[in-house]
C-alpha cells in the first residue's frame, strides 16, 4: 500500500536547516541545551541570517531581553529582513518609539492596583478563573509580547511564589479554572510541573488546568516523554494548553510531532495568535496559518488583536483588521474547525469582534443575511413570544 503522505507543504527537516551546522544532532534534539545556548547576541545571529545594518541597530539599541532558541532561529530566512519569524526575534529600531501604547500597561491591564488582595503570581479579571503566573523566561523573547514589562524588558518585578498563589487558588472556592502562565511554564522541569498540576488537581473547585506555552512552536523538543507522563497521568482534571503561532512558516514537521505526542497523552491544544502588521495581517498568510495548524491538530483559539503595551506600535494594525480577515479568507472559505474568534484583551477581560457584516437588514418581520460570497438569504424575526406562538399554531 502506498504510504500517506503529509497534506501540508511542510518546512525542510531538521537536517536540512542552516543552524543545525552549527549545533551537533544529538545536542539540538536536547531541549535543555537548545535554552542554555539561545541565540541572544549580535554574533550568534549572524550565523543564523545576514544582518542587515537596520537591524544591527535595533540590536544594538535596546535594553530588552531578546534572544530565542536555536530551532527556531533556524527557521529565520536567511536573506530577508521581512521574514515573519526574524521580525519576531529580532529587535527594532522602532521598539524606541511609542505612540499608542501605555506606560504600565500590565498593572493596568492586570488590575494589579485594584482592592482585592492577591498574590503576585494571580491575574484577574474573571469570576470562575484566573491567570497563575510561575515564570518569567521564555524560549524566545518576542518582540510583540504584550506582558513585556514583565518578560522582556524586566521593569515589572513579581514574587514568584508558587505555594502562596496555590494556597490562594484553594481559598477561593468561585474558581472552577487555572490558567498557568508565564513567561513559558514548560520551561520550569518535569517535576515542579508536577506539582503544579498535583496541587491543583488536590483542589476540590478547580475542574481545569490551562497552560499557555509557545515551546511546542519555538521549542517543540521539550515534549518529551517524560513531559507526557508528568501531562498524561491524569484524565478527571482535563489540561488544555494554547500555544503560539503566529505564522504558516513557524509550522514544521518537529511541530507537527510535538503535538502528536500532546494530543496521544490527552491534551487538548489550542492556538493564540496576534494579529501583526506585516506578519500575518494579509489575507494569503492569515488564511494558510489556520489551515496548517488545522492540519496539524492545533484548534485555533484566539486572533488577539495586539495590546496596547509600550513599544510595539510598528506591529500595530487598525482594530477591525482581523476580523475583515476572518470574513474574507475563513468563515466560509474554509473549513469551519480552522475559525478563531477575534478578540480584544482588555483590563475589563476579552471582547469578541465581528465583522459588521453578516447581518444586512433587520426589521420586526425578518433577518436579511449576507455569507461569505456576498449572497442573501432571510430568516423570519421571531421574538421570545413569537416562538411560543409559533409553537401553539
Ligand atoms: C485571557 C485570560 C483568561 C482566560 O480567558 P478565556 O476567555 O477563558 O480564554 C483568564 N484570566 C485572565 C486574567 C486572562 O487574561
Ligand atoms: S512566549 Fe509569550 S510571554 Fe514569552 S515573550 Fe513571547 S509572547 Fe511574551
Amino acid at each position: 500500500m502506498e504510504k500517506i503522505q503529509h497534506q501540508t507543504k511542510i518546512k525542510p527537516s531538521i537536517e536540512q536547516i542552516k543552524g543545525y551546522n552549527y549545533i551537533n544532532s544529538n545536542d539540538f534534539e536536547d531541549w535543555q541545551y537548545q535554552m542554555r545556548n539561545q541565540v541572544d547576541t549580535l554574533e550568534d545571529l549572524k550565523k543564523y541570517i545576514n544582518v542587515t545594518t537596520e537591524e544591527e541597530e535595533g540590536i544594538n539599541n535596546t535594553t530588552a531581553k531578546w534572544g530565542t532558541t536555536p530551532y527556531f532561529a533556524s527557521l529565520m530566512d536567511p536573506d530577508n529582513p521581512q521574514c515573519p519569524i526574524r521580525k519576531q526575534i529580532v529587535p527594532s529600531k522602532h521598539e524606541q518609539e511609542n505612540r499608542y501604547g501605555m506606560e504600565n500597561y500590565l498593572v493596568f491591564k492586570e488590575n494589579r492596583a485594584e482592592d482585592e488582595d492577591r498574590p503576585d503570581t494571580i491575574a484577574r479579571q474573571y469570576e470562575d478563573r484566573i491567570a497563575f503566573t510561575v515564570v518569567n523566561k521564555c524560549g524566545i523573547y518576542c518582540r510583540h509580547c504584550f506582558r513585556k514589562e514583565l518578560v522582556v524588558d524586566e521593569s515589572l518585578q513579581l514574587r514568584f511564589d508558587v505555594d502562596e498563589g496555590l494556597e490562594w487558588i484553594k481559598n477561593h472556592p468561585e474558581l472552577r479554572e487555572v490558567l498557568v502562565t508565564g513567561g513559558d511554564p514548560l520551561l520550569l522541569p518535569d517535576e515542579q510541573i508536577e506539582y503544579i498540576i498535583r496541587r491543583l488537581r488536590e483542589i476540590p473547585h478547580i475542574e481545569m488546568i490551562r497552560f499557555g506555552s509557545r515551546l511546542p512552536i519555538v521549542l517543540p523538543h521539550r515534549i518529551t516523554s517524560g513531559l507526557q507522563k508528568v501531562l498524561g497521568r491524569y484524565h478527571k482534571v482535563p489540561i488544555w494548553l494554547n500555544t503560539q503561532c503566529n505564522h504558516a512558516s513557524e509550522i514544521t514537521e518537529r511541530t507537527a510531532q510535538a503535538v502528536w505526542d500532546l494530543l496521544t497523552c490527552g491534551i487538548n491544544v489550542g492556538n493564540q495568535a496576534v494579529l501583526m502588521k506585516g506578519i500575518n495581517d494579509d489575507k494569503k498568510s492569515f488564511q494558510e496559518l489556520h489551515q496548517k495548524l488545522i492540519n496539524i491538530r492545533i484548534r485555533p483559539y484566539y486572533v488577539f488583536y495586539l495590546e496596547p503595551a509600550p513599544g510595539i506600535d510598528h506591529f500595530r494594525t487598525p482594530v477591525e483588521k482581523g476580523a475583515e480577515l476572518i470574513r474574507d479568507t475563513l468563515r466560509g472559505h474554509t473549513s469551519g474547525l480552522a475559525q478563531p474568534m477575534y478578540v480584544i484583551a482588555t483590563n475589563i477581560g476579552k471582547i469578541p469582534l465581528m465583522p459588521d457584516y453578516y447581518i444586512v437588514d433587520k426589521d420586526t418581520e425578518k433577518y436579511t443575511l449576507r455569507n461569505h460570497r456576498g449572497e442573501t438569504t432571510t430568516l423570519p424575526n421571531v421574538s421570545e413570544d413569537g416562538a411560543e406562538g409559533a409553537i401553539l399554531h
